[in-house]
């Protein structure tokens, strides 16, 4: 029987951190003022290993998890982050198998992930603009380390690919067009995600988000566009294609137009917290009774207690907080679960 929420939510997608380290520091994300030197990352023994991940990862299938997407903080620092590709790839009912990266690494990496059985690629891109760019990653990279991931991703056979772009007003908005017109060229999935306020860390503020309805107006003025439906029920992008067939752009409004209704995610995180919201406060630990030596059976029952009690719909709500009961909200971190 399909495992369902509160709200009739399937479990359909499983998206694994597997660090909270980074090699950038999006203030968006991970301020450098915050994240500096002395930042006190996940010990190691803390971190589930790739075989425990791989044991929860089989248990939550089995509930209906039919994708899975490795993510992070940055995905490729874990070391030898192929081993697990393959682990997981081995498992029965697993439909999808893929991941969001900086790409910073992935010129070195991609050709052991395509072999381990990496299906699909998100790569993070704000702007063509390598000040701005700069900028929007801390000072930890240019735009052609980026694109040197891309183009690798490409000669791997990884096309189309998703890129992720996060729009900030008066820091990239008026490099929309640009981005958009590159990727269209390129034939890859440009997806413009509004500005959250995942974390208590990013000072997040309302003026700051660019809706999503101003972003395809300004691509649509310079490259006429036309609504197109979702592929699937859960489906987080809402999609329109280029008038001239030239491939299509997705907007990730999770601020202006949230999407609750058909959020079917699951977070496990990488001490093995699991999470049933992006902005959750608190989640429900996997790896202590797994380490206590709890069976398959066990933590099946954890698993389903969690989705079945789920009752999260953050962003449906979040207009009707007030600043200050956002703020005092303290929800787990962007880095941490991963987006
Ligand atoms: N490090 C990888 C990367 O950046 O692609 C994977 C992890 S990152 C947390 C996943 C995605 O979350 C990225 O595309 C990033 O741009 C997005 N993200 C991070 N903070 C965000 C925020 N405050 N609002 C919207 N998207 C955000
Ligand atoms: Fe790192 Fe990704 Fe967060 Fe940027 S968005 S700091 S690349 S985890
Ligand atoms: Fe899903 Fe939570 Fe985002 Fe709503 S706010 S779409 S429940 S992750």
């Amino acid at each position: 029987m399909t495992l369902i929420d509160q709200f009739h939510r399937p479990l359909r997608d499983l998206r694994i951190s597997v660090t909270d380290r980074c090699n950038f520091r999006c203030p968006y994300c991970m301020p450098a003022e915050i994240f500096g030197e002395r930042y006190q990352f996940l010990p190691k023994p803390q971190l589930l290993t790739f075989e425990e991940i791989t044991r929860l990862t089989r248990i939550i299938v089995r509930l209906g998890a039919v994708k899975i997407r490795l993510t992070g903080g940055e995905p490729l620092l874990r070391q030898d982050i192929e081993r697990l590709v393959s682990m997981l790839d081995a498992l029965e009912g697993v439909e999808d198998l893929a991941m969001t990266s900086n790409a910073y690494l992935l010129p070195q990496k991609i050709d052991v992930l395509k072999a381990a059985g990496l299906k699909r690629l998100t790569i993070s891109l704000d702007t063509l603009d390598d000040e701005i760019f700069r900028k929007m990653n801390g000072g930890r990279s240019g735009v052609d380390k980026v694109l040197a991931g891309i183009y690798a991703a490409e000669k791997a056979g990884f096309s189309p690919l998703k890129i992720n772009a996060v729009i900030q007003r008066g820091v990239n908005d008026h490099t929309v067009v640009d981005l958009a017109r590159f990727f269209k060229e390129r034939g890859h999935i440009l997806r413009f995600i509004e500005y959250m306020d995942v974390g208590n860390k990013n000072g997040w503020k309302m003026d700051e988000v660019v809706p999503a309805r101003e972003i395809v107006e300004r691509v649509h003025a310079a490259m006429p566009l036309e609504p197109v439906a979702s592929n699937y029920f859960g489906e987080v992008a809402r999609r329109y294609r280029y008038v001239d067939g030239g491939g299509e752009i997705g907007l990730i409004c999770s601020v202006t137009q949230p999407f609750c209704g058909s959020c079917t995610r699951m977070r496990l995180s990488p001490e093995g917290l699991i999470f049933t919201c992006l902005f959750a406060t608190e989640g429900v630990s996997l790896r202590d009774p797994l380490r206590a030596g709890a069976t398959d059976d066990e933590l099946e029952k954890i698993l389903r207690q969690t989705w079945g009690d789920r009752i999260d719909r953050y962003s449906e709500i979040r207009n009707s907080l007030t600043d200050e009961m956002r703020d005092q909200r303290k929800k787990v971190e962007m880095y941490h679960i991963g987006g």
